[in-house]
């Protein structure tokens, strides 16, 4: 019973809890270590003995003084173990090697035609991981997993990806790409990951229950409830972009009319502005300049947007009434003006229901979110295992 022999071994608890507060402090003396894990000097000093000779932890010289002898510094050991984390986007696709202290080791883009089949894109992917991994003189052994982020949904079941419609992706079985190179992979939804993300280190810390809206081309969520990640029975949790706000409205990708995606994502605000005005506008950027500079069609569609936004995030709050709701995704850019008016909409609420004092944040990840919850997935496994 290695894998849950923490539970039973007090030694193995002890090295977990050193290990977890490395990966939040990245460096701590001895003395806090002690008072943190509440464990005398001399437990501590044998864990991180053995944790040093396992090669997981080195000791970093000597800390600031309190008085008295100064205390001796302790470090993940940034070479130990890495992490890849890939990032499908709508055209490119990002890989980063992490260490266990979730610093980016290498990064590397690769452009991805969406037509493209999906078994040539990871024959790709794994030519390109071999040669960053040669690059930055890491083995394969060095390896914890590869975490892939894909936006659609994910069946861990079936192991398949039964829809990415961003990626022209549909019914693709995944389970001969349970292992690349021999190591581990995982695959998650992007916004399921991003919400792990911002719930563990980002602007959902200490939440127990997260609502992330990934505001990009569609729209999605991730939730945690009771400190859980909640994908649902059939892993369509968090599918928030099809709830339909307006029936007969505009006509969503999913076959329905009046989806939210149609009416909160990004691409609506350009899309809205470049039928109505008369003039295209490229970009979430140039759309949201447009509105900077007072011009009138811009005002208007962004007015209308928001109003929608407050209407699907109570549609989603009636239903689970989270303690914090992290806006992420493209359009986080822009939380310093949309939460505020998000508020100031939701304030006209007359329902003594649902009530209108939700926190809203932005997200602390913003566009890494996706990347590093598949990697902080795989390194809370390594933990919680050793
Ligand atoms: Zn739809």
């Amino acid at each position: 019973m290695t894998k849950k022999r923490s539970q039973h071994n007090p030694k193995h608890s002890n090295q977990q809890k050193i290990i977890r507060l490395l990966c939040q402090k990245k460096t701590i003396n001895q003395v806090d270590i002690a008072e943190e894990i509440k464990a005398s000097l001399p437990t501590v000093i044998n864990n991180v003995n053995e944790l040093v000779k396992n090669g997981i932890l080195e000791r970093g010289g000597v800390g600031d003084s309190r008085g008295g002898r100064k205390p001796v510094v302790v470090n993940l050991n940034k070479k130990y173990k890495f992490i890849i984390g890939i990032d499908f986007l709508v055209d490119t696709i990002k890989v980063v090697i992490f260490n266990l202290s979730m610093e980016p080791v290498a990064l590397e883009e690769m452009k991805s035609s969406r037509f493209i089949d999906f078994d040539t894109v990871m024959d790709k992917l794994t030519n390109l991981i071999k040669d960053m991994l040669l690059e930055n003189n890491i083995t394969v052994s060095n390896l914890l997993g590869i975490g892939i982020s894909i936006p659609g949904v994910i069946n861990t079941e079936t192991k398949s990806i039964e829809v990415a419609p961003n990626l022209h992706i549909a019914d693709t079985h995944v389970k001969k790409y349970s292992k690349l190179m021999g190591v581990p992979v995982f695959f998650e939804n992007e916004a399921n990951a991003a919400a792990y993300a911002e719930w563990q280190t980002g602007a959902a810390q200490g939440a127990r229950n997260v609502l992330y809206l990934s505001i990009m081309k569609g729209v999605g969520a991730g939730i945690i409830i009771g400190n859980k990640p909640y994908r649902g029975s059939r892993f369509k949790a968090g599918e928030v972009g099809h709830i339909i706000i307006k029936p007969g409205g505009r006509k969503c990708t999913c076959g329905e009319q009046g989806c939210l995606n149609e009416y909160i994502s990004a691409e609506s605000l350009i899309r809205e502005y470049s039928n109505r005005a008369g003039k295209t506008v490229e970009s979430l950027t140039e759309f949201m300049t447009l509105t900077e500079n007072n011009e009138k069609k811009a005002l208007e569609i962004w007015d209308e947007y928001v109003a929608d936004f407050a209407f699907g995030i109570r549609t989603i709050i009636s239903t689970l009434d989270p303690e914090t709701i992290v806006i992420g995704g493209e359009i986080a850019r822009y939380s310093n003006r949309l939460i505020p008016a998000v508020h100031e909409q939701m304030k006209n609420s007359k329902s003594n229901v649902i009530g209108n004092d939700h926190q809203i944040l932005s997200s602390e990840l913003m566009e890494s979110a996706s990347i590093t919850g598949v990697a902080l997935y795989l390194r809370n496994k390594f933990i919680s295992k050793y």
